[in-house]
């Protein structure tokens, strides 16, 4: 199986240790051939105007954002996710956003006081206990369109206070921070830089099942 990292800034090393753990290869994508027979792709935390203005000077932007629109698995995570989404608000005008995920996000949405903090989710789909996530200048999910599976979600009852490295929310809000769309997988927070794999294993099992599928039906640039 060959999963790319797309590897121009951000927390590369991190995802590519942590695929290696599970016992994949991945393959670092610097240049616009490195895309070839890609199975899946992640796109990394870091800094998703940074990422966006490299996309650009490096030729991948184009054709990643072919790629993915023809359907190429995809794990974003964090600035990954701002990248794959739709729209990002407070963004750069020019970013750019692969819409391979119908969401809305706001670019570190979390507040200003607060801006990173750890904390353990369930995740609808993953046995055994919480998964621990760290959130560092997260995205915040403003708008979900229909197709997009919601698999965890931050909450808050109203009137809590988030303490020092605790979510910041005291407002009763929900929010989405992992969500699925086909195959496509995104999360505000920072699985690579946890020891808990399970994320990156349910990556890897949507890349083997596109796999399975495309055997039958060969992606195209239509209908994903
Ligand atoms: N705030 C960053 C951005 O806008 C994302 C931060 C992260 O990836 N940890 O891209």
């Amino acid at each position: 199986m060959d999963i790319g990292i797309l590897a121009l800034q951000g927390d590369v090393a991190e995802h590519s240790a942590a695929l290696s753990e599970i016992g994949v290869a991945p393959r670092r994508v610097r240049r616009p051939d490195d895309l070839t027979g890609l199975d899946g792709i992640i796109l990394p935390g870091g800094e998703s105007t940074t990422m966006s203005m490299l996309l650009e000077s490096s030729g991948l932007a184009d054709p990643l954002g072919k790629e993915l629109a023809a359907g190429l698995p995809a794990l974003g995570t964090c600035a990954g996710m701002i990248l794959l989404s739709t729209h990002a608000v407070d963004g750069r005008s020019d970013q750019r956003c692969f819409g391979a995920i119908d969401l809305t996000v706001r670019r570190n949405g979390f507040g200003r006081q607060l801006e990173s903090f750890e904390c353990d989710l369930v995740v609808r789909g993953l046995s055994g206990a919480p998964l621990r996530a760290v959130f560092i200048r997260a995205p915040l999910v403003e708008a979900s369109g229909p197709a997009v599976e919601v698999l965890a979600t931050l909450e808050q009852p109203a009137g809590a206070h988030g303490g020092v490295g605790e979510a910041p929310f005291g407002d009763g809000r929900v929010v989405p921070v992992l969500c699925r769309q086909g195959a496509v997988l995104v999360a505000a927070f920072h699985p690579e830089l946890t020891p808990d794999r399970r994320v990156h294993e349910l990556f890897v099992s949507m890349v083997e099942d596109d796999r399975v599928k495309r055997t039958e039906v060969p992606r195209t640039d239509e209908g994903r």
